[in-house]
């Protein structure tokens, strides 16, 4: 049967994946800054797959963190869904419900709720990739004072471990 291309009146979209190098890429997803300025990050950028159009409320994303790399330690009102797509590495979470560390690989599954301190930070060795679902309408993620990251640091669970 011959294949027929059908792009322009085709009922649905579909993105291929291809890797570019040793990154995940996307079929016209351009591959984004994760921030715009900040040294509290390190090797990471973003790709949007949904921006709360197409009927969707919510934004659908992907993070690739470099080996060594890690995202801003932030605070926020709204909740993340994570999904590990790719690699490994931990996640470090604070709030005045405690405080927590945990290895996290491909196919697990985090919950990030509100008002909780969060970074995810790849393993020395090996990329990680992650999914990340958030609301369309959504509050802007803070830094913390000088304050908190003296509590941060000091913090007997993640101290040793934050990247701020
Ligand atoms: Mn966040």
């Amino acid at each position: 049967m011959e294949k027929e291309a059908r792009v322009s009146n085709a009922p649905i979209s579909v993105r291929s994946f291809h890797m570019e190098g040793d990154a995940f890429r996307w079929d016209d997803v351009d591959v984004k800054e994760y921030r715009k300025v900040g040294d509290f990050f390190r090797d990471i950028n973003k790709q949007v797959f949904f921006d709360g159009e197409h009927g969707l409320s919510c934004e659908l994303r992907y993070f690739e963190v470099k080996p060594g790399g890690y995202s801003s330690l932030e605070l926020h009102e709204h909740v993340h869904g994570v999904l590990i797509l790719r690699g490994h590495g931990r996640v470090l979470a604070y709030s005045d419900r405690g405080s927590h560390i945990q290895d996290i690989g491909e196919h697990d599954v985090v919950h990030v709720p509100p008002h909780t301190w969060h970074q995810f930070q790849a393993a020395e060795d090996e990329h990680l990739g992650f999914l990340c679902l958030v609301e369309n309408e959504r509050d802007r993620p803070r830094r913390p004072t000088e304050e908190e990251k003296e509590a941060l640091r000091a913090d007997p669970t993640i101290g040793d471990y934050v990247r701020l």
